[in-house]
């Protein structure tokens, strides 16, 4: 925790920012909801979840004046046909990559009567290369039907870098269409960048949320 700390301190320092300006998304899928009592207790405020089962069954687990007092990210792949169940819980979608995602999570959180606040998971890859994300040339239709959503709030960008290319060279590319996409819709300021391995280029890059993971909790199990 306090490493990656002084990583986003030594970083924004670098850039010339503000160390507040940036959200750190503590990544907890595959660690158990005592692990979230105890990263809450030293301060956390933002958790991110990637499978709906896993995600839900935890924030269940956790006690209620732990839950209030966390926003829930959902960061991973999302169907259209559990988006409405993700609505229950998650504060935050950054995953949206479809309008048909879009509209059902919009009809879930009317359901919960909840608004969710997301961002727009975008493909810098080229190749389908299966971590989701809608092309570059398709995100102005996309980020227009999530703003017509009555219960969600448009709040900006998302990427995962590709593998293989240089993270510094995506995010600089994801800072661009953020600024497209702000002419259009001026409150979409967020820019979700940067993992546990570069972080550091997302924060150079200018990226207001990063979604660390494996840094602050250690290697998780194999991947599922
Ligand atoms: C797991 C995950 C992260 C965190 O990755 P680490 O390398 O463990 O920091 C970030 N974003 C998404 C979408 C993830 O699925």
């Amino acid at each position: 925790m306090q490493t990656v700390e002084q990583r986003i301190a030594t970083a924004s320092a670098a850039a010339g920012r503000d160390p507040e300006e940036v959200t750190l998304v503590v990544v907890t899928k595959y660690f158990p909801a005592g692990d979230v009592q105890r990263l809450h207790a030293l301060g956390v405020r933002d958790i991110g979840e990637n499978k709906h089962q896993e995600a839900s069954a935890k924030v269940q687990e956790l006690p209620p004046a732990v839950r209030d007092d966390l926003r829930t990210h959902f960061i991973g792949q999302l169907q259209s046909n559990k988006a409405a169940a993700v609505a229950a819980y998650a504060d935050v979608v950054q995953s949206v990559d479809r309008v048909k995602v879009a509209r059902a999570l919009d009809r879930g959180a009317e359901r919960h009567d909840r608004t969710l606040e997301v961002t727009i998971q975008v493909d810098l890859g080229g190749d389908d290369d299966a971590r989701g994300g809608v092309r570059p040339a398709d995100l102005p239709a996309l980020a227009d039907a999530v703003a017509e959503c009555s219960r969600l709030r448009l709040k900006g960008l998302m990427t995962v870098a590709p593998l293989g290319a240089e993270a510094r060279d995506a995010f600089e590319r994801l800072m661009q269409l953020s600024a497209s996409l702000r002419a259009d819709h001026p409150e979409a300021t967020w820019v979700s960048a940067g993992m546990s391995a570069d972080l550091e280029a997302a924060v150079a890059a200018g990226a207001t949320h990063l979604r660390v993971g494996s840094a602050i909790l250690g290697s998780r199990p194999a991947l599922r």
